[in-house]
Protein backbone atom coordinates (compact mmCIF):
# COMPACT_ATOMS: atom_id res chain seq x y z
CA UNK A 1 0.00 0.00 0.00
CA UNK A 2 1.10 3.39 -1.05
CA UNK A 3 0.18 6.51 0.56
CA UNK A 4 -1.28 8.96 -2.07
CA UNK A 5 -0.63 12.53 -1.53
CA UNK A 6 -3.77 14.43 -1.98
CA UNK A 7 -3.86 18.27 -2.65
CA UNK A 8 -7.49 19.16 -2.99
CA UNK A 9 -9.12 16.98 -0.26
CA UNK A 10 -12.84 18.31 -0.84
CA UNK A 11 -12.34 17.72 -4.24
CA UNK A 12 -11.31 14.58 -3.83
CA UNK A 13 -13.68 13.42 -1.09
CA UNK A 14 -16.73 14.49 -3.57
CA UNK A 15 -15.28 12.34 -6.48
CA UNK A 16 -14.77 9.18 -4.48
CA UNK A 17 -16.96 9.07 -1.80
CA UNK A 18 -19.34 6.00 -2.55
CA UNK A 19 -22.41 7.46 -0.42
CA UNK A 20 -24.59 9.69 -0.30
CA UNK A 21 -23.73 12.98 1.29
CA UNK A 22 -20.18 13.10 0.98
CA UNK A 23 -18.52 15.05 4.95
CA UNK A 24 -16.74 18.11 4.70
CA UNK A 25 -13.70 18.57 5.63
CA UNK A 26 -14.64 20.59 8.45
CA UNK A 27 -17.03 17.56 9.94
CA UNK A 28 -15.86 15.44 12.60
CA UNK A 29 -16.82 11.92 12.80
CA UNK A 30 -15.73 8.36 14.62
CA UNK A 31 -13.89 5.52 13.38
CA UNK A 32 -15.75 2.47 14.91
CA UNK A 33 -12.22 0.86 14.07
CA UNK A 34 -9.91 2.47 16.32
CA UNK A 35 -12.44 4.35 18.17
CA UNK A 36 -10.85 7.74 17.82
CA UNK A 37 -12.76 11.10 16.85
CA UNK A 38 -11.12 12.80 14.01
CA UNK A 39 -11.53 15.95 11.31
CA UNK A 40 -12.72 14.20 7.76
CA UNK A 41 -10.00 16.64 6.11
CA UNK A 42 -7.33 14.59 8.19
CA UNK A 43 -8.18 11.60 6.10
CA UNK A 44 -5.47 9.44 4.58
CA UNK A 45 -5.73 7.69 0.89
CA UNK A 46 -3.85 4.61 0.32
CA UNK A 47 -3.62 2.92 -3.05
CA UNK A 48 -3.69 -0.87 -3.20
CA UNK A 49 -2.18 -3.25 -5.53
CA UNK A 50 -4.99 -3.75 -7.68
CA UNK A 51 -4.76 0.45 -8.49
CA UNK A 52 -8.09 0.84 -6.12
CA UNK A 53 -7.78 3.83 -4.17
CA UNK A 54 -9.03 3.44 -0.23
CA UNK A 55 -9.87 6.71 1.55
CA UNK A 56 -8.67 5.87 5.32
CA UNK A 57 -9.08 6.51 8.96
CA UNK A 58 -6.14 9.23 9.69
CA UNK A 59 -4.82 6.81 11.80
CA UNK A 60 -3.94 4.26 9.18
CA UNK A 61 -1.67 2.60 8.82
CA UNK A 62 -2.09 1.87 12.58
CA UNK A 63 -5.54 1.82 11.89
CA UNK A 64 -7.03 0.02 9.16
CA UNK A 65 -10.31 1.35 9.05
CA UNK A 66 -11.79 2.81 5.90
CA UNK A 67 -14.77 5.54 5.33
CA UNK A 68 -16.98 2.55 5.46
CA UNK A 69 -16.81 2.59 9.37
CA UNK A 70 -16.88 6.38 10.04
CA UNK A 71 -20.23 7.12 11.62
CA UNK A 72 -21.39 10.00 13.09
CA UNK A 73 -20.62 11.26 16.93
CA UNK A 74 -23.80 11.05 18.61
ZN1 LIG B 1 -9.45 4.39 12.73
Amino acid sequence: MKELIITDKQKYLDENYPFVGTPKLTDRLECIHCNSIFTVGDYKVYKIETGFEMICCPNAPECNGTLIDWIEIE
